[in-house]
């Protein structure tokens, strides 16, 4: 799978990718304040982690703990309507 088109604008073109992923769980790296807080398409990046259930990294500046909790809840919200 190629990258999406929405990463052409992306804040961390260029970054050391190497920062976005070496993470876990709780863990906030910099690079969420340096990068993702800027990101014109934040939103894009953490759709695409939640709809392709990636696990790893950062994406949209979410933690894999906070998409862990953002799946939980919007399957919750799903399951309820
Ligand atoms: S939100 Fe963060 S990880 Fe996603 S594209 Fe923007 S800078 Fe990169």
């Amino acid at each position: 799978m190629g990258k999406p088109r929405w990463y052409n604008e992306a804040a961390c073109i260029g970054a050391d990718l190497e920062e976005f992923f070496s993470i876990s769980g709780e863990q906030r790296p910099a690079v969420i304040d340096v990068y993702c807080a800027q990101c014109p398409v934040r939103p894009e990046c953490l759709q695409f982690a939640l709809d392709t259930h990636n696990y790893h990294g950062v994406w949209g500046g979410t933690t894999p703990a906070e998409r862990k909790r953002e799946r939980d809840r919007r399957r919750r919200g799903a399951r309820a309507a």
